[in-house]
């Protein structure tokens, strides 16, 4: 199972790696905010351990944009004993559980495993119009006809679809979509091509957009009912 740590003090980072290895589990670390809400957003983590005080972009606003984006990977927020923030603030931003710090070992692994043994939640579909993705079984329709992805397709899908409307960089579905971090942004070219070929050509339809030099977006271009 992997773990993500966002936590910016690199000593309680370095410890909780340890700690969790020891106990098997994978662990990813990040140490500012920003880093964090990038590899959350890949979305194949067991849980996550979330820093509230965090350089770049603080916990609630990484939790908050990982629920707005429909990611339900569980969040155990830690907080400052002294905080500035109201620890019910963190279950507001959609955390599911939170620590305060500083906290003993045996309580995180604790709290660690009940998010863990938590029954997953329903498979969460993603729809942009008519589009709809659905990440637990990796199939995509458009207008209720299947339509057959390729992995590297769905994924790239997959980053679109979570924020529609949002132009989202070629370095951004690099990352998401080729795991070996492949570096050439002419693949992304190439895939998104075939993606159109696949969701918007056969149904005369021009919702996989490119906005210039910041990157695609994914929108609902049906035309309104009247
Ligand atoms: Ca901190």
């Amino acid at each position: 199972m992997r773990i993500l740590v966002i936590e910016d003090e690199t000593d309680l980072a370095a410890t909780l790696h340890r700690g969790l290895s020891a106990e098997g589990y994978t662990v990813d670390l990040a140490h500012d905010g920003q880093d964090g809400l990038l590899r959350a957003r890949a979305g194949d983590y067991a849980a996550i351990v979330l820093d509230i005080m965090l350089p770049t972009m603080n916990g609630y606003r990484v939790c908050a944009a990982l629920r707005r984006e429909r990611i339900d990977t569980p969040v155990l927020i830690l907080t400052a004993k002294d905080g500035d923030w109201d620890q019910t603030e963190a279950l507001d931003t959609g955390a599911d559980d939170y620590l305060a710090k500083p906290f003993s070992y045996p309580v995180l692994l604790a709290r660690l495993r009940a998010l863990l043994r938590r029954p997953a939640l329903g498979p969460t579909q993603l729809a942009v119009g008519d589009l709809v993705l659905n990440p637990a079984t990796r199939t995509c329709h458009r207008a209720d006809q299947p339509v057959l992805l390729t992995a590297r397709e769905f994924a790239i899908a997959q980053v679109l679809a979570r924020r529609p409307g949002e132009p989202i960089g070629k370095s951004e579905l690099l990352y998401h979509a080729w795991p070996d971090h492949a570096a050439d942004p002419n693949l992304v070219e190439a895939r998104i091509s075939a993606l159109r070929r696949k969701i918007d050509t056969p149904f005369g339809r021009h919702s996989l957009q490119t906005v210039r030099s910041l990157g695609y977006r994914l929108v609902d271009d049906r035309e309104p009912h009247r």
